[in-house]
């Protein structure tokens, strides 16, 4: 067993059964040091503060806005890796790259996400054919100098962004297709993408091959901006030093039980990854609208993958599932966009 899975399956005995990684991208935890190094919880702060110019200890939120504002953007230079993080970021990359598959499908799109928002192109960002088919995730997974996205879930995006510009056009809305109505072209992009597990399907109901020029320039538009919330949301927690983060945390916010390490403050690193992803879809022109939607996305692929849950309308119309934390790990779901909202409308 890898330290990746080690960690989780510590993690989730200690959170008895909880939905761990049910979504979203836990990001890599390290063992328990059981002999933690004497540093402040300020120098742990994902938008902390350090000696740059464009950190101010006042202001981490418009610190973080300044340095994500610059061009060529890799991590924070607020706060410096951790040498733990260091080591044992080394390798957890090294066996995640030796054990999961990777698709080219997406490099072009990854290329593109990265110029909008002004990223230096040397951040290692690569999409995994399936993550659920590696780890009990489903929209990415970040290391300490490996960024990864997931391939099936950027399946279902590239096929409902089909939809979506199709369904805005007018020879769509005079065909059999669009009377299905959004809800139902979701279900049955979800349910299609299902079939095919460990591998990447090309769009079904909503091919590539039904797009006129303009409404293929329109599905790319709106697939940015779905793809780019989970994507910047991973390079979130990769510009935040969230390893490192993570380190500090079970120094400094666990408690140890005979099952492990529980942070009592998990959410942290997933808010500010979330944060993260706001400011970068402002910058890069995204739509606010889409970069929210893709949370209740990725909450119903993954509901529906582990069963019970195939109709999007059980989630996007769910108190339960909308305001109530499933996980301790995840904020709610409407809690998660308000966090993205936020971070959009904080970059000016
Ligand atoms: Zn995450």
């Amino acid at each position: 067993m890898n330290v990746y899975g080690a960690a989780r399956v510590i993690r989730i005995v200690a959170l008895a059964g909880s939905l761990l990684g049910l979504f979203g991208c836990p990001n890599p935890d390290p063992n328990p040091d059981p002999n933690p190094p004497p540093v402040s919880p300020n120098s742990g702060t994902p938008l902390s503060i350090g000696s740059t110019p464009t950190c101010v200890a006042t202001d981490p939120e418009g610190s973080a806005v300044r340095a994500l504002k610059l061009d060529n953007i890799t991590k924070d230079p607020c706060q410096i890796e951790l040498s733990q993080a260091t080591l044992l970021g080394s390798n957890m990359d090294a066996q995640f790259l030796a054990q999961v598959n990777f698709t080219p499908i997406y490099d072009g799109a990854i290329s593109r996400l990265k110029q909008q928002v002004g990223m230096s192109p040397t951040v290692n960002i690569r999409v995994v054919t399936d993550l659920a088919c590696f780890e009990p995730a489903g929209g990415g997974m970040t290391g300490l100098n490996i960024v990864t996205v997931d391939g099936k879930f950027l399946d279902i995006l590239s096929e409902y962004a089909n939809y979506r510009a199709l369904a805005e056009s007018r020879i769509f809305a005079e065909s059999t297709l669009a009377s299905l109505g959004q809800n139902a072209a979701i279900n049955h992009i979800v349910s299609y993408h299902q079939l095919y597990p460990c591998n990447n399907a090309p769009a079904a109901y909503y091919p590539s091959s039904l797009l006129s020029t303009t409404t293929a320039s329109r599905a790319t538009q709106i697939f940015d901006s779905l793809a780019g919330a989970i994507m910047y949301h991973e390079y979130g927690h990769y510009w935040a030093h969230a390893l490192s983060d993570s380190i500090l945390d079970q120094a400094f916010f666990s408690q140890f039980t005979p099952y492990g390490y529980i942070n009592v403050y998990p959410a942290r690193e997933e808010n500010d990854a979330d944060f993260v992803a706001g400011i970068l879809s402002h910058k890069s022109g995204h739509d606010l609208s889409l970069s929210e939607e893709m949370i209740d996305l990725m909450a119903f692929y993954m509901y529906f993958r582990q069963g019970g849950v195939t109709d999007i309308a059980q989630v996007e119309n769910s108190y339960l599932a909308q305001f109530v934390q499933q996980n301790p790990k995840y904020s709610s779901l409407a809690a998660r966009k308000s966090i993205i909202q936020h971070g959009y409308s904080v970059f000016q």
